[in-house]
């Protein structure tokens, strides 16, 4: 029998649609899927080619627990130039993903019974870890006809909330905080003494507009605990590297669960991260341009059928209102059985889900296109 940690937790509704899609590609049928959560691009030659390297010159063994050092200072100079985040190397851990890191930040800063403030909707991995802390999510509305943002953030927050999750580019919604909305949430944080963990992982998968880092907000930086990591930015999701930085004190708390952990991130990968950083930024400027034409296709393509997508201004996903046609869920199993096309109900990202589905538009442009043509047949 499971344990009463892992019983708070619910089994994510994505199985169903996952099982349903193993078994049509088992069956040979060609189906194309909109559900990945990861860039369809190769990583970059230039940083397979410094891991290679250090692979092949001896870097096989455990590296410290933060990580090399050599990472944690390109790390935290790249915070203090793009994201005017005051710290440096000491405050900088290198975690296995980013997903390791939000673990570790949710079990160090979460009591039994605390609660923490998610805009619906969110990635999936925050209120099972949140769960897992033994504390409570305290979801708050987003406007669909406004980016997505959160309002009446202040009406959610008692004397139990501990903490404010920021997504900005966020998953599933495409939405992005501006320094306005940033602003509202460090006074918020400022004046309940709230902690603020801001997911920044697809910081560099923006269309129109600058990123912003609300630890940089005056009065912010020992409140936030920064989040970020390679999967996403530079086609890096195999190698499991992500990072968290914030005050030494946090820090240490993190290391404690990593060191009886996982230990570290593998270490060879690490030097791969380095050339990440350092050198050649162009193909994360290919991608995000190529991106940008599947993203107007998408939403164009959906918009022309009848399903209401608002224009994401990042990361790249659609979260399309299907409501017109059915639930989110319904109608990702129909367009899954009947039309081959793999989506992600919104039911996965929070309560208010369900007239949604996700749609990544990390397959190619000549794909969407054959996408949209099946679902009009199946919906129309
Ligand atoms: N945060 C968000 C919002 C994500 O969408 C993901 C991955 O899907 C992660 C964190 C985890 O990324 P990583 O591959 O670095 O663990």
């Amino acid at each position: 029998m499971a344990s009463s940690r892992l019983a708070r937790v619910a089994e994510s509704p994505t199985i169903r649609i996952a099982n349903i899609a193993n078994k049509l590609k088992h069956d040979g049928i060609d189906v194309i899927s909109f559900s990945l959560g990861e860039p369809d691009f190769d990583t970059p030659g230039h940083i397979s080619d410094a891991a290679c390297k250090a692979l092949y010159s001896g870097e096989t063994h455990y590296s410290p627990s933060a990580g090399i050092k050599p990472l944690r200072e390109a790390i935290a100079k790249k915070l203090q130039t793009e994201n005017n985040l005051n710290l440096d190397a000491s405050n900088v851990m290198v975690t296995p993903g980013a997903k390791q890191a939000i673990f570790e930040v949710m079990m160090s800063v979460l009591d039994d019974g605390d609660e923490a403030v998610l805009f619906d909707p969110a990635w999936v991995s925050y209120e099972p870890c949140i769960k897992f802390a033994g504390a409570n999510p305290k979801w708050v509305s987003t406007d669909p006809e406004n980016g997505f943002l959160p309002y009446d953030i202040g009406d959610h927050i008692t004397d139990k909330t501990r903490l404010i999750v920021v997504n900005s580019p966020c998953n599933p919604s495409g939405g992005v905080f501006g320094k306005d909305k940033l602003k509202e949430i460090a006074d918020l944080a400022i004046d309940h003494n709230l902690l603020v963990l801001s997911d920044e992982i697809y910081e560099k998968i923006l269309y129109d507009e600058k990123h912003y880092s609300i630890g940089a907000m005056e009065g912010m930086q020992d409140r936030t605990i920064t989040v970020n990591g390679f999967s996403k930015s530079y086609a890096m999701t195999g190698w499991r590297l992500g990072y968290v930085a914030a005050n030494e004190a946090f820090l240490h708390d993190f290391q404690k669960i990593q060191s009886h952990s996982v230990s570290s991130a593998t270490t060879f990968a690490q030097y791969g991260a380095i050339e990440a950083l350092e050198g050649d930024q162009q193909p994360v400027e290919d991608m995000v341009a190529e991106f940008r034409q599947r993203r107007d296709i998408l939403v164009d393509g959906l918009n022309d059928i009848g399903i209401h997508c608002s224009r994401p201004r990042g990361a790249f996903y659609a979260f399309a209102d299907v409501s017109e046609y059915g639930d989110g869920e319904e109608i990702a199993e129909k367009l899954l059985s009947d039309a081959h096309v793999a989506a992600t109900p919104g039911s996965a990202f929070g309560p208010s889900g369900n007239n949604f589905m996700r749609l990544s538009y990390a397959i190619s442009q000549e794909r969407i296109r054959e996408a949209l043509e099946r679902i009009e047949n199946c919906l129309l």
